[in-house]
This record gives C-alpha cells, sequence and structure tokens, in this order.
C-alpha cells in the first residue's frame, strides 16, 4: 500500500512537470506568434521586419534566432561580394558595404563544419550570407525570372538570414577551388545532377555539399553554391535591415 501511495506520488509529480513543460512551450509558442502578427504587412501581405524593435520583438524568446555577424563565428573569413559589384548578373551594384549575417542557429552550424573542413585544408569563401528584403525587390526588378531570382511575393532565404551562397577555398594556396560553374551561373550545368564534369570538379562539388548536409544545411538543386536552413520561411521572418542597421543590433 505504501508503496502504491508512493507511486502515486511520483506519477503525479512527473504529470505535473509534464503538463509545466507543454504549458511552457505553448506560452514560448504563442509569444514568437504574437510577436510575427504586429509586424506590419507589406504590398505582397508578408510580414517583414524593417526595424530595430520588430526585430526584438521576434527575437527575445529565442537567442538561436537572433543575428549574428558571421567574423565572430569562422576565422579567418573569406568573402568575394559580387553584388557589391557591377560583376553580377544585374549589372549593378546592389548594396554597398556589406558584411556576413546569419541566424545565429546558421552561425554556428557553419563554425562547426568549417572547423571540420580545415583539418582538409580548405575553408569557406562567402558570396552572401543575409541580404535586405529590398535588394531582392532591387534584384526582381532587373530580372523577373524565379529563375534566376528569388520572387519578392515569396522573399528569399538569404532575407530571413538562414541562407548562404559559398564555395571552397585552400588555406594553403588561397585559391577557390574549382566549382562546375562560376557564381550565379544559371545554366544546367550549375545543377546538383549535372554530372558531365572534370571528376576532380565533381569531387570539389561533393565536399560541399558533404560537409554543408552534414551540419544541417540543405542544398538546392539548381545551385551548386545555395544552401539553407530546413524550413527557414516557417521559422524565420523576412528582414529589410540595412548592413548598417544589422551591424547596430548585433553588437
Ligand atoms: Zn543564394
Amino acid at each position: 500500500m505504501q508503496c502504491l501511495i508512493y507511486n502515486e506520488r511520483i506519477f503525479m509529480k512527473q504529470s505535473s512537470i509534464l503538463l509545466f513543460i507543454l504549458f511552457a512551450a505553448m506560452q514560448l509558442q504563442c509569444s514568437c506568434l504574437s510577436s510575427r502578427s504586429t509586424i506590419k504587412k507589406n504590398e505582397y501581405g508578408l510580414a517583414v521586419v524593417s526595424n530595430k524593435r520588430e526585430y526584438r520583438k521576434t527575437t527575445s524568446t529565442d537567442s538561436s534566432r537572433k543575428m549574428v555577424a558571421l567574423s565572430s563565428y569562422l576565422k579567418p573569413m573569406n568573402t568575394d561580394w559580387q553584388y557589391a559589384t557591377v560583376n553580377n548578373f544585374t549589372k549593378q551594384i546592389l548594396y554597398k558595404k556589406p558584411d556576413a549575417y546569419l541566424r545565429m542557429e546558421a552561425a554556428i552550424a557553419l563554425q562547426k563544419a568549417s572547423e571540420e573542413l580545415k583539418t582538409k585544408g580548405l575553408g569557406f569563401k562567402i558570396f552572401d550570407a543575409y541580404r535586405p528584403y529590398s535588394v531582392t525587390k532591387k534584384m526582381w526588378s532587373v530580372v523577373p525570372d524565379e529563375n534566376y531570382a528569388a520572387n519578392p511575393a515569396k522573399g528569399s532565404g538569404h532575407n530571413r538570414g538562414a541562407a548562404i551562397d559559398l564555395t571552397l577555398y585552400s588555406l594553403q594556396t588561397g585559391k577557390e577551388l574549382t566549382m562546375p560553374t562560376p557564381f550565379d551561373d544559371f545554366t544546367e550545368k550549375a545543377h546538383h545532377d549535372y554530372w558531365q564534369l572534370d571528376s576532380l570538379v565533381l569531387i570539389n562539388r561533393q565536399i560541399l555539399k558533404d560537409i554543408m548536409v552534414k551540419y544541417g544545411f540543405l542544398p538546392l538543386a539548381t545551385e551548386w553554391w545555395h544552401y539553407y536552413l530546413p524550413n527557414a520561411a516557417h521559422r524565420f521572418e523576412l528582414m529589410d535591415l540595412n548592413f548598417k542597421e544589422m551591424k547596430k543590433i548585433v553588437k
């Protein structure tokens, strides 16, 4: 009998703990959803975080959602900002003085991937990370084709701080590894299922894919350089803070 009462007490205690966890999780979800619903919708009906106050609202309950400077996670950090030059598919300067920002979850994953790459004598070279929503609109105004640019009616993983464009380079020589195409080449050659390539190129593309997938990123079938976090559209808001504003926010 004593044993029965004892077990009953344990059961009650465990049930209370479970109920408490469930309640806390519901509260967290509610606070996330309510903070999203207070953000003004744009012409496409999308909630786009466009100031510091909205950013704080959407990140205060979960630190992994915060935006961080990738330079604090990747050392050394190698970049090639083609969108800050006219050397890109739009032939226009799309932004000035960029820096690499991502959600903390993505930055931590990339840091782990980078540490493993170092043991192979390799590093990441970043072409683009977080991209303000207004830049996506600018790209679309020049090239309104979903084969080449993200439709602002949907937004891009880059606008959510959850996508990155990158390649590999040798830490010893500083030279990029040869990949199937240059960055932003929109031919079939850039597709992951394009196999008529030199065996060394196939190996390089596979090294990049393997390391990114291992640390939680998904590949984009049509662009060997683009990787993103799963379910980004449901987990992270679109953002339209420029690089200057972002620099202040991540401090
Ligand atoms: Zn991309």
